[in-house]
């Protein structure tokens, strides 16, 4: 039987990768559900190719077009809207679901997805840091696994295969400091969004692009990695290391240090999460040591500041990661849009911090409250 997946954000960097990999191994996956925000003719021609059952737009202006688009594809059901989208992961078939759509909006479907026992193959990290305490005890509560797609969460994943017994005594967790590694605060200043979405490793969507420029996406993977693998902040710690090969690492009480290296290529996170704990063929280039040597620094958490405010909230908890991501995810856009200077995102991501309402004990309702009243005010603060 081949297993049934169900794609949140086929049209984006995760989704065309992950539509690859079950390209190439059509004889294990089948595409169940895709589903995308606003690219509905790329969305029009996934469905013609892999002939899902369900196909959901989630901007519902799009639906009619979609409709046209698909008209010639009775058998493929076509959804629209944001609780469309949560339903559709509920879908009996569906064994897996992979979460690769951008931000706050991935936190809710997630929910829903583990609620009805799905196999969760975790991208959209932002859910994680919202809401890690209560994702995790929903997971365990409900027996849906959690693989993580992040290529530097699978990579300590996958150093921790066969050591369920062994206790961590600190994960390394890599960064290759995006575009501004070498700037200077005065540089940093003037630098536009075009300079930002110039990435030297991973070619990954606008959003991540951004917080991968600014280190927030580095404070974003401490918080996963604390949720996914039980770690407290203090024992991971972030390397500079400019090639992206060493994916991450993980060591042990005995000294020893596991890592898992590679090229950078997200299919291979993308394809171990499905297939975990096998192994399947991909093609592409492989690693080459002789190469490049590798490097590894310390990160500079005064110049990239929103480093420092992503540790600020973890180590205040509550509802504060919740507060910190929405600031993140306006700011983010109003960079990218010209609104916000790269160093003025840090000074708003602060202020929110600030005048939000803390929540030391959050539940689903305080998430859902906190993100829209640290949204107001991020918006105000621009
Ligand atoms: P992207 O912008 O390329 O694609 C996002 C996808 O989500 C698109 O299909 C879009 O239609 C959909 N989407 C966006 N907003 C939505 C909404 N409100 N409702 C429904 N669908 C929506 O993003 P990406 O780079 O593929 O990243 C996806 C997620 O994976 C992010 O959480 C990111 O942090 C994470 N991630 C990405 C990479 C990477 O290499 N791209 C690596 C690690 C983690
Ligand atoms: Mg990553």
């Amino acid at each position: 039987m081949k297993q049934q997946i169900c794609i949140l954000g086929s049209t984006g960097s995760i989704g065309t990768q992950a539509l690859d990999v079950i390209r190439q191994h059509s004889d294990l996956y089948e595409v169940y559900c895709l589903t995308a925000h606003n690219r509905v003719e790329q969305l029009a021609a996934q469905a013609h190719e892999f002939k899902p059952a369900s196909v959901v737009i989630a901007n519902e202006t799009h639906y009619e077009r979609l409709k046209e688009l698909l008209a010639d594809a009775p058998d493929i059901k076509v959804y629209a809207g944001a609780s469309a989208l949560e339903q559709i992961v509920e879908a009996a078939p569906i064994d897996m679901v992979l979460t690769a759509m951008v931000g706050y909006a991935g936190l809710a479907p997630t929910i829903r997805a583990i609620k009805a026992r799905k196999k969760i193959c975790l991208a959209n990290k932002e859910t994680l840091v919202v809401a890690g305490e209560l994702i995790t005890k929903l997971a365990i509560e409900y027996h849906a696994p959690i693989l993580p797609v992040d290529s530097e969460h699978s990579a300590i994943f996958q150093c921790l295969v066969g050591e369920d017994m062994n206790e961590i005594e600190k994960i390394l967790l890599t960064c290759s400091g995006g575009p501004f590694r070498q700037f200077t605060a005065d540089q940093l200043a003037t630098v536009t969004a075009a300079d930002a979405l110039k990435h030297p490793t991973w070619d990954m969507g606008a959003k991540i692009t951004i917080d991968s420029a600014s280190l927030m996406n580095k404070g974003f993977e401490v918080m996963e990695a604390k949720w996914l693998f039980g770690v407290p902040a203090d024992k991971i710690q972030v390397l500079i290391h400019p090639q992206s090969i060493v994916h991450s690492a993980v060591q042990f009480a005995d000294g020893g240090v596991k890592a898992q290296l590679g090229v950078p290529d997200m299919r291979l996170p993308i394809q171990y999460a499905f297939s975990f704990p096998r192994r399947l063929r991909l093609d592409g280039p492989r690693l080459d040591l002789f190469g490049q040597p590798l490097a590894f620094f310390k990160p500079d958490l005064t110049k990239f500041k929103c480093l420092a405010l992503a540790y600020e909230a973890l180590d205040k908890g509550g509802n504060m990661p919740c507060i910190l991501n929405a600031a993140n995810e306006v700011v983010n856009a109003a960079f990218r849009e010209g609104r916000c200077g790269f160093l003025g995102m840090a000074d708003i991501i602060e202020q929110t911090m600030l005048r939000t309402t803390f929540e030391a004990a959050p539940d689903y309702d305080t998430y859902v409250r906190t993100d829209a009243e640290a949204r107001r005010i991020a918006t105000e603060l621009l």
